[in-house]
């Protein structure tokens, strides 16, 4: 009887001893601080299985899967800081119980200026192809909108071209004098016939010739990331393809609006366009 009670006791002080741990079963880890127009892999480290984490940030959730890791069970997924997000972004994780929060920094950029001279139906299209400008749009907008719960990507992210960069993101484009927008995506150097390779596993949502982006591939990397290659001369995967990080989906060329050929890379999270190359530096 006497041994039962002592080992009630030990029991319940093992139970103090454990507890301030199993409170903090929950590592936010998230960069100090963010450029605007940048991608941030958010990731919620826990030490018990949980199918979910809900993030919650501004007025914005999601849920992403958890899966096992090195680290134990971690859920990931990429948070846009938007071109003009204006104020630090306060993040919280929420699994079972258990809660974390991290704030990152938002650090301003000085969006730089481009001109860019290019054939005036392009600038101003003409009536025929207002139509085709249109159901591109559409259907490119309806691509950006959705949220794929299973998430495709993982790190390390391949770079499609090894070219250098010779349009940055983020530029106000001045067509002809005119400012048109900016550039929602980043210009590598790529010869006409360099093999492009897809920076993440994905689905592939779009693969056919658009007015301005010529031929273009859309892969959806699942939880609101969808990657773009533009102006390509030729397509190799179709929609609904799965495709693996760096396998090859096409080659580059010069086709829809462009003054050479190139690769234009576009990374769209949650509805936001970010700089694609932010997710190939460390933050
Ligand atoms: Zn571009």
């Amino acid at each position: 009887m006497r041994i039962v009670h002592m080992a009630g006791l030990l029991f319940a002080a093992l139970l103090l001893l454990a507890a301030p741990v199993l409170a903090k079963d929950i590592d936010l880890v998230v960069p100090s601080s963010a450029k605007q127009g940048t991608a941030v892999v958010v990731t919620a480290v826990l030490d018990s299985p949980e199918r979910t984490v809900r993030f919650v940030w501004q007025d914005k959730s999601l849920n992403a899967p958890v899966v096992s890791s090195r680290r134990g069970w971690e859920a990931s997924f990429l948070l846009p800081v938007p071109v003009n997000a204006r104020n630090d972004i306060r993040i919280r994780a929420q699994a079972g119980k258990s809660k974390a929060s991290a704030t990152i920094r938002v650090l301003k950029v000085d969006w730089p200026r481009q001109t860019i001279s290019v054939n005036r139906n392009y600038v101003t299209p003409p009536k025929a192809t207002l139509n085709k400008i249109a159901a591109d749009r559409k259907k490119t907008a309806a691509v950006l909108k959705r949220i794929t719960p299973e998430r495709s990507w993982r790190q390390p992210f391949q770079r499609p071209v090894p070219g250098v960069i010779t349009s940055a993101f983020g530029g106000h484009r001045v067509f002809n004098g005119e400012v048109r927008s900016y550039h929602r995506g980043v210009d590598l150097r790529a010869p006409t016939g360099t093999p492009i390779r897809a920076l993440a596993a994905g689905k592939v949502v779009i693969a056919e010739e658009m007015y301005y982006s010529g031929n273009v591939v859309f892969i959806d990397h699942g939880l609101g990331a969808v990657s773009s290659y533009g102006h390509m001369s030729r397509i190799d995967v179709r929609p609904g393809d799965r495709v693996t990080a760096g396998q090859q989906i096409g080659l580059s060329g010069a086709t829809g609006r462009v003054t050479g050929p190139h690769l234009h890379l576009g990374l769209n999270i949650l509805g936001q366009a970010v700089d694609p190359l932010s997710l190939f530096s460390k933050q």
